[in-house]
């Protein structure tokens, strides 16, 4: 292994987002406009050149990759891209996190090439809000996708909520009761403002995590677990019961100071904080220098000077950041 990716403030980075693609199946409200324009292919990574980028972050000590999007499951090749990442020596845990649409399909291969642990998204329980939030998305889709998951052998599989007053905030409490009956982790997201969107008042839809938790506490007894995962998540328990409920709070509690991550997004640029816009681009050095992978960890290594101390979401103002989340590893 060459020399570990530690930043300005002596945080190690041992994990990366990786968005496969900017394309997705559904269009959720928090996450994209309806019109959206996607990248054009010449402007995207390759699968071998995301490879070869992953490959040299696994040699400078990355040990967790987690595949992303858009939606991993639209980007043709994307199983085998999987593969052959989970082969890379020094990988300890290759995740992804996936809309669920086309788990039917995808759970068994996904399973077989070796990924690890998969984190599914579900808003609602609701047929129609689910497509309300989705636009397009249908619910029984991902209901099934879900089975298929555990049927073909995934464990610690997690789903994460976004939670927006207005939308679906009165559905946390059914949200848990399902994850707690099928033995799943969930995880509670706020809002993040990330890229601009019309259809509805980030401020005024914002529900912070407090707000979340006091709700699940009039119905369920929570208990605080001491489980630091080195992530932003934190997690409390229903006694009795082994899967944890997250809650990821940008806005309210900042985890900045234990950041261990990065993001590759779908054009190449390697993001040093999903709240702020430093990068390296990653494209060009691999466009410029084939096959050279010394020139790629040295890139690697200067990016690590860019990292920011902390991002500053605010619910209250307006966004800062004005790309949108699907194409930057979220
Ligand atoms: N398509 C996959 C999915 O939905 O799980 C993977 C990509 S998606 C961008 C990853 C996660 O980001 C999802 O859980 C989604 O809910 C979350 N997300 C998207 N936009 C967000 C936003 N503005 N604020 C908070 N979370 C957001
Ligand atoms: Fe697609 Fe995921 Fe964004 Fe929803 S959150 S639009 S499923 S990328």
């Amino acid at each position: 292994m060459t020399a570990a990716l530690v930043d300005n403030f002596g945080r190690e980075v041992t994990y990366v987002r990786i968005s496969v693609t900017d394309r997705c199946d559904f269009r959720c409200v928090y996450c994209m406009s309806e019109d959206m324009t996607f990248l054009p292919k010449s402007e995207i990574l390759s699968l071998e050149e995301i490879e070869v980028i992953a490959r040299n972050l696994v040699a400078c000590g990355v040990s967790k990759i987690r595949l992303t999007g858009g939606e991993p499951l639209v980007r043709p090749g994307v199983v085998g891209l999987a593969e052959r990442l989970r082969q890379l020596p020094g990988l300890k845990e290759l995740c992804m996190t996936t809309n669920g649409g086309r788990l039917e399909e995808f759970a068994g291969p996904l399973k077989a090439a070796g990924v690890d642990r998969l984190n599914i998204s579900l808003d609602s329980l609701d047929p129609v809000k689910f497509r309300e939030l989705t636009r397009i998305g249908k619910l029984e889709r991902v209901l099934a996708g879900i089975d298929a998951a555990q049927a073909a052998g995934f464990e610690h599989t997690k789903l994460n909520a976004v939670v927006m007053k207005g939308r679906n905030a009165e559905e946390v409490v059914p949200l848990v009761r399902f994850a707690l009956d099928k033995g799943l982790d969930i995880s509670f997201i706020e809002e993040m403002p990330l890229g601009v969107i019309t259809e509805h008042d980030r401020a005024e839809a914002f529900c912070s995590s407090e707000e979340i938790r006091d709700e699940l506490s009039t119905v369920f007894d929570l208990e605080p677990i001491d489980d630091d995962t080195g992530g932003p998540s934190r997690y409390w328990r229903v006694p009795g019961s082994d899967n944890r409920i997250g809650f990821i709070s940008p806005h309210s509690h900042n985890f900045c100071g234990d950041c261990n991550r990065v993001r590759l997004t779908t054009e190449g640029r390697l993001l040093l904080c999903l709240g702020n816009e430093h990068s390296m681009d990653l494209r060009e050095v691999i466009r410029s220098r084939p096959g050279d992978d010394l020139a790629v960890q040295k890139a690697l290594h200067a990016a690590m000077q860019l990292k920011p101390e902390r991002h500053y979401f605010s619910h209250d103002t307006e966004p800062q950041i004005l790309r949108f989340m699907n194409a930057t590893g979220g």
